[in-house]
Order: C-alpha cells, then structure tokens, then sequence
C-alpha cells in the first residue's frame, strides 16, 4: 500500500518539495502545542496557590524567564501563552493551505496523466476496457485517489502531535502518564475489530460505485436502444439496485464509523475518571498536575481516534489510487509505436504480404491476406459484413500491427514509418461518424491546422454538403449537438467525407461511407471520386457493390481470405463468389 504511494506520488508526481513543507510545518506545531501545555502547569499553580514554582518544569520555565529578564509571574505566562498560541494558528493556517494546495494540484496531476495515457493508448485498449470504468477514474476515482496524499499529512501531523502529547506528559508526571497510556492502548485495540470492518466496507464500496457509474454511462450512451427496445423499465430496476448497492455500503460504513465514534467517547470519560482516581489516591499529586494531564488527554483524544478513521480513509483512497495506478500502468507502454521514417508521398503502391490478424483472445480474422493498392488506382474490398473488411482498414492506418506479414509502403515496413506523418495522409471516412460538439466547419477542418473557411466550403461542395450545411440555422457556424443527433445519418455521413477531403489527402480511405447516403447523393460522389482518379489513390470498402462499378481492382474478402480478385469484368466473366454476389443483390 505504501509503496504504491511512495511510486506515485513520491517518484511519479514528484512534488516531494511541498510535502516536506507540510511535514516541516507539522512538527513546528507539534513543538510549540507542547511548549505551551507546559506553560498551562505553573499558570494553573498560580491559580491553585497564587504563586508558580512548585513542579520542576515551572521552575525550569521560571529559569528561562529568568534568564530573558521577564518576571515569572500571570501576566507574562499569559502573554507568552498567547503568543505562542498565535504562532501555532498561524502556522496551522499555513499547513491547512499548504494541504489543500497539494491535494488540488494531485488531483489535476492525476486526472490529466490518466488523460494523457488514455490518449495515447492503443485502440484496443478501449475495446477491452468499459467506458464507464474509464469515466468512474477520471471522475470519483481521481478524487478519492487524490485525498491519499492529505490523508498521508494527516496522519503524519497526527502521530507527531500525539508523540508531542506523550512526550509532554511524560514530562509533567511520568507514572499518571504510563497508567493513562495504558489505558489508551486498551482502547485502540479494543475497536481495531471495527476499524478492520470498516476498512473491507470501503474497498467494496469502491467496486459499487465503478459498478454504478458503468450502469449509469450505459444507460445515457445507449438511450435509443433502450428506448427502441423498451427497455426504460428493467434499466431503471438494474440502475436501480446498483444506486442501492452503493448506498448500502455507505450506510453500512456509516453504522461502523458510528459504533467507533460512540465506543471512544466512553471511553474518554471512562478515562478521565480513571486519571482523577489514579492521580489523587495513587500518586498524590497536585491538582495543577492533574488537570494539566486532563487536558493533554482532551486534546489528545480526538486525535487518537481520527488516527483511526484516517487509515480507514487512507485504506479507501489507496484502494483508489491502487485503480488509478493499474489503469495507467496498462496503458504506459502502447504496443503500437511510431517508426522513424517519414512519409511524404506515396510513389507506387502499398503493399500488403501474407497478412495475419486475430483480435485479443479471439479466433483468426484475417489469414495470409496479400494484396496490392496501386498509386492513383481504385482498389474496392468487398465481401459479406465479418469478413475482415474493416479491420483490414483498421491495420492499414495501423491502429493495430498485423501478427503475420507485412505492409509496404513504397516497400517500407508501415512499423517503420513515422505514424504522425501517415496517418496525416490519409483521409479516412469510417462507418461510424464522430461529430465533436462543435461547429459544422471545426467539425470538417479537424486535424488540418492550415486550413481556409474557403477549403471547408470547397471540401463541403464535392463531398455534397454544402446545400444543406448552408440552410442549418447559422450556416457554417452551426454548432451541431452532442455526437451529431440533431443531423440525418446522410447528412453526418456527408460532413464525416468533406472531413475526410479537406487537406486534399494523397490516400482516402472509405469504409462504407455511403451506406446512408440517398442514390442521387451516392451518384454525385461517385462522380467526384471518378474525377479525383490518378492524383488520389482510393481504397472503398463496400457492401453493396453498385458503387465499385468502376474500381480498378476488386478484392473479393471471405471468412479473412482473399478468395477473388481483378476488375468488375473479368470477375463477372470468371462467374465465381463475386458474380454471384452480384447478382443477389441485383435481385437476380
Ligand atoms: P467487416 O468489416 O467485413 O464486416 P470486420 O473487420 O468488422 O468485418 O470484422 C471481422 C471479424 O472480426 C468479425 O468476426 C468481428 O466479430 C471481429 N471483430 C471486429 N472487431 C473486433 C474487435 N474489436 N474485437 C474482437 N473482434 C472483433
């Protein structure tokens, strides 16, 4: 548990310089809060007899007056009690901020890095991970993660301030003192049966509350199938236990943290009437003396306990940052690391040798697939929805490395090339289109930071977006809605492809990209992509196979094989899978 702190917090985060002014802090306070419970002794025999002097540490006192030339009387003991009093709070106050500081900026930290390596990761970490488990981090994890810093102060503060206490009464009368320890020591044992319980109660309640952020963030992303299938209902009832689950546990921890409060002001009191009875009939001391003690005790006390509902708190946050720590370290080391090579333009063709493919822990999706894209040509991939289309696409801008074979570029290994400078090449259009909450141009010049109003406008006008971006209610300007809901599929479909032309990319990649779009509109662009022929190299996935009527080549993709390939008349002339195909969906 400490360790994965001192990982985090100490070698990673590595603000060690304001925790060592806190820890500094801490013990200056505990010092001086010493320092002035032995002043309390001669004031109180001063109020007991009217004179100071009688325990060995007024004397001592009165010689330090002495020796500054302060007479050793009420006045002076309560003028420098106030003083030193002053100075505590305000090196308190300094402490408080200081904690409060540390705790905002680790927070900050954590969140961004968390941020940072998600970003960064591999694609398919998303795959394998749930959404809401990634929110439920960045969200109440990071929070909770973040306090184990302050709890660590807290606790440190804590410890010195009872060694203070401790070392003060020892002082003041050593056998009281030893009998009061004691006493204490019974306590804490006595509830460590609850701190323990208290402790397993926070760590569940951490798995609860991942499992409730998860159901909550399904239920918000997934609303239109909940609503197609009528599903409000039994999401409520689901959502429903998991909230009560997680109050439950907060009831519980509640009930636990409750029983310790209460067995601990007992025993105060069980205490305090033990100190008086062994301090008057036992060891016959003074009342100043006594109620010196009494008062250490009063202090002490609250402190002792919220040592223990602090490693409660601790325990918890660990158990946060012990999620925080996993999630990141999944995510340091993505498999997928850009190569050296830049790349400038495509010369001849890419190339892809006796491809092999399986997804994380599932059977092969692609098995030695080989087939050529040829510079300016128009290479179709067709072949019934699980075939290996899409993915192909997917290694192709190396959002995954294929575990057999290779990809050329120009004879470069794809691993070998600079990825920042690929995938700016390329312009992509996938199945399913992200719009940013953003405006309908910042949605379209994405990732193009030298782009013109004027290359959105033309970019819009081939990709037949244009007519119907200028009626929306501010144009060009309009902020479309989160994820896009407030546009028809076609009308996402056409903006995602002026997105994917603007900066005139030398490779465009479609992936069913006009699977929503009207016949009318799907002519046009066929159109453009016949007129952009010979400077941009086009590789179209497509189902239907209408729209491949004019690719220079057809890769006929079935079950990850490649089973036909050549240009639309030789296939239909050789009346194999792809014929067939054909003409099941010319109705034939
Ligand atoms: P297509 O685009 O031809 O419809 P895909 O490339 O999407 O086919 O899928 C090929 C196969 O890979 C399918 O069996 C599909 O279930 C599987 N698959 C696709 N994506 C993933 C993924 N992220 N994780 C695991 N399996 C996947």
């Amino acid at each position: 548990m400490l360790r994965e702190f001192w990982d985090i917090f100490v070698k990673q985060y590595g603000r060690t310089g304001l925790a060592m002014s806190i820890g500094g802090l801490a013990l200056g306070i505990s010092l001086l809060e010493g320092f002035n419970i032995g002043l309390l002794v001669p004031m109180l025999e001063t109020l007991e007899s009217g004179e100071a002097g009688g325990h060995w540490v007024s004397q001592a006192l009165a010689l330090g007056f002495g020796v500054v030339g302060i007479p050793f009387r009420l006045p002076a003991i309560l003028l420098a009690l106030g003083i030193l009093i002053t100075i505590v709070a305000g090196l308190k106050y300094l402490r408080l901020v200081l904690m409060a500081k540390m705790q905002s900026e680790f927070i900050t930290w954590i969140r961004t890095t968390y941020m940072g390596s998600l970003l960064r990761a591999d694609l398919a970490y998303f795959h394998s991970e749930q959404m809401g488990s990634m929110t439920n981090i960045l969200t109440s994890q990071a929070e909770r993660a973040a306090a184990s810093a302050g709890h660590m102060a807290e606790i440190i503060t804590g410890l010195l301030l009872i060694m203070a206490y401790m070392v003060t009464a020892f002082l003041i009368a050593p056998g009281l003192t030893a009998g009061a320890f004691g006493m204490v020591l019974i306590v804490s044992l006595g509830v460590q049966y609850y701190v323990r319980r208290a402790r397993e109660k926070a760590q569940e309640g951490v798995e609860r509350n991942r499992e409730y952020q998860v159901a909550a963030l399904e239920n918000l992303s997934g609303i239109h199938v909940i609503k197609t299938f009528l599903l409000e209902k039994s999401r409520w009832a689901d959502f429903s236990s998991r909230a009560g689950a997680v109050g439950l546990v907060t009831y519980q921890i509640g009930k636990i943290r409750s029983k310790l409060t209460i067995i601990q002001e007992v025993a105060l009191f069980v205490m305090i009437g033990g100190i008086v009875y062994l301090g008057v009939s036992v060891f016959s001391l003074d009342i100043a003396v006594i109620v010196a003690l009494l008062f250490i005790l009063y202090r002490m006390m609250p402190r002792v306990a919220g040592l223990n509902t602090l490693r409660q708190d601790l325990a918890e946050s660990m158990t946060s940052l012990h999620a925080v720590a996993v999630a990141m370290e999944a995510q340091v080391q993505p498999s997928i690391v850009s190569g050296q090579t830049p790349f400038e333009s495509l010369k001849k063709d890419i190339v892809l040798q006796d491809i092999g493919f399986s997804y994380n822990g599932s059977g092969p999706v692609l098995d030695r697939t080989s087939f050529s894209i040829e510079k300016g040509k128009m290479t179709a991939i067709v072949g019934a929805s699980g075939a290996g289309k899409s993915t192909l696409m997917e290694l192709l801008l190396r959002f995954y490395d294929p575990a057999a074979g290779h990809i050329l570029v120009d004879g470069v290994d794809l691993k070998d090339l600079d990825l920042e400078s690929w995938r700016r090449y390329i312009g992509v259009v996938s199945q399913d289109v992200f719009l940013f909450n953003d405006t309908v141009a910042n949605n379209i010049g994405l990732g193009r930071p030298g782009v013109t109003a004027t290359d959105v406008e033309m970019a819009s006008k081939q990709a037949y977006a244009h007519d119907f971006i200028v009626n929306l209610p501010q144009g060009y300007d309009t902020t479309i809605g989160d994820r896009g809901w407030n546009l028809s599929g076609g009308q996402r479909q056409r903006i995602a492809l002026a997105r994917a032309i603007v900066g005139g990319p030398q490779i465009l990649v479609l992936d069913e990209a006009t699977s929503a779009l009207d016949s009318e509109s799907e002519q046009l662009i066929q159109k453009y992509m016949n007129g952009i022929r010979g400077t941009c190299t086009l590789v179209v996935v497509a189902h239907r196979t209408a729209t491949i009527r004019n690719a220079d080549t057809i890769v006929v993709l079935q079950d990850g094989r490649i089973v036909e390939q050549g240009d639309w008349d030789s296939l239909m002339d050789s009346a194999g899978v792809f014929a067939n195909y054909q003409q099941l969906q010319a109705g034939g």
